[in-house]
């Protein structure tokens, strides 16, 4: 637990009444990295019910990243703690909720400058959004938040691949709830408007400048026109999966090829070997991981950019959108 935050360590029994419904008799658990620690706690419960139960243990950073494979050794596949990226046969999804405190948003009053906001988060906080709307209302702010999105099931929910609810709200200034700053960036290059981050597990509030970001960025798409060859990666992660995007990034330069990998790591590139690299995959890793990485690894707007078909000017942050 954190400031604020309260973590739940019990399986619900709405969970536990779907596993029932499916008639399942082994149920297979995937958990993102940090909550990869509480699977042989949630293992227990469930064997206590009388279920056989198998854990993924590959690496899981998002709903995009469920693991169908496992689903030939189980009924089911239980994947905590992300809402739904995409409908599958035999998974459900079971989002982890961290319950802030609305009265620590008074620490964010003096940091908002509009009388016109709207506020965004991430879905551990997102069921809370008409709660924190309401704060905000009550202490005179106009205060909205967007709609829900295929990517982005709640109200008020973005991730680091869909900034949709913060888009067309009409606010003036967008408050972003949530852990670290990449959201907010995102939420920033998304809309353009002033965008402040509130941690609500530190307290730390900021006001997003993303100048820093953009010169890193420019800098990664000069240093790739020298590359003497370049990769346009496609994930065979179930919701990373964009292979469209890479045939028409392709189709502006054939000299690119494509390659598809599962887990994008410094030493799949390493070994690979290009002197640039083109991420259709999961955005967070061409802006969030970039001093991992051998070699430049451009976003397909940067890509764009570099071959010339758009300007610098135009810079957009990569969503996958559908
Ligand atoms: Fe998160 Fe990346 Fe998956 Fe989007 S693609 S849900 S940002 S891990």
């Amino acid at each position: 637990t954190g400031d604020g935050v309260c973590v739940s360590l019990t399986l619900s029994s709405d969970l536990l009444e779907k596993i029932k419904r499916s008639g399942a008799e082994t149920v297979a658990l995937q958990f993102p990295e940090g909550l990869k620690r509480k699977a042989s706690l949630f293992s227990e419960q469930l064997k206590k019910e009388g279920y056989r139960v198998i854990i993924s243990g590959n690496p899981c950073w998002g709903a995009c990243d469920l693991d169908l494979e496992i689903l030939g050794q189980a009924d089911i596949l239980v994947h905590f703690g992300h809402a739904p990226v995409g409908e599958y046969d035999r998974v459900i999804y079971e989002p982890y909720f961290q319950e802030i405190d609305t009265g620590s948003l008074n620490k964010v009053l003096p940091h908002i400058s509009s009388g016109n906001i709207s506020v965004v988060t991430t879905v551990q906080h997102a069921p809370q959004i008409d709660e924190i709307i309401e704060f905000f209302r009550s202490e005179g702010y106009s205060c909205t938040t967007g709609e829900a999105s295929e990517r982005t099931p709640y109200r008020g929910q973005v991730l680091g691949c869909t900034y949709s609810a913060a888009k067309n709200t009409g606010a003036d200034e967008i408050l972003y709830i949530g852990t670290g700053v990449f959201h907010a960036i995102g939420v920033k290059l998304a809309t353009g408007i002033k965008v402040t981050a509130f941690d609500p597990v530190t307290g730390e509030i900021q006001v997003i400048d993303e100048s820093k970001m953009l010169r890193v960025r420019f800098a990664k798409i000069e240093k790739a026109r020298s590359a003497d060859n370049i990769a346009i990666i496609v994930s065979t992660k179930s919701g990373q999966r964009r292979e469209d995007l890479a045939e028409r990034l392709w189709s502006l330069s054939k000299r690119a090829d494509i390659v598809y990998i599962k887990e994008i790591t410094p030493d799949a590139l390493l070994n690979l070997g290009y002197g640039a690299y083109v991420n259709t995959a999961c955005p967070r890793l061409a802006y969030d991981d970039n001093v991992r990485f051998p070699a430049p690894l451009l976003s397909p707007e940067e890509y764009e950019i570099l071959l010339g078909v758009r300007e610098w000017e135009d810079y957009e942050i990569d969503e996958i959108v559908r």
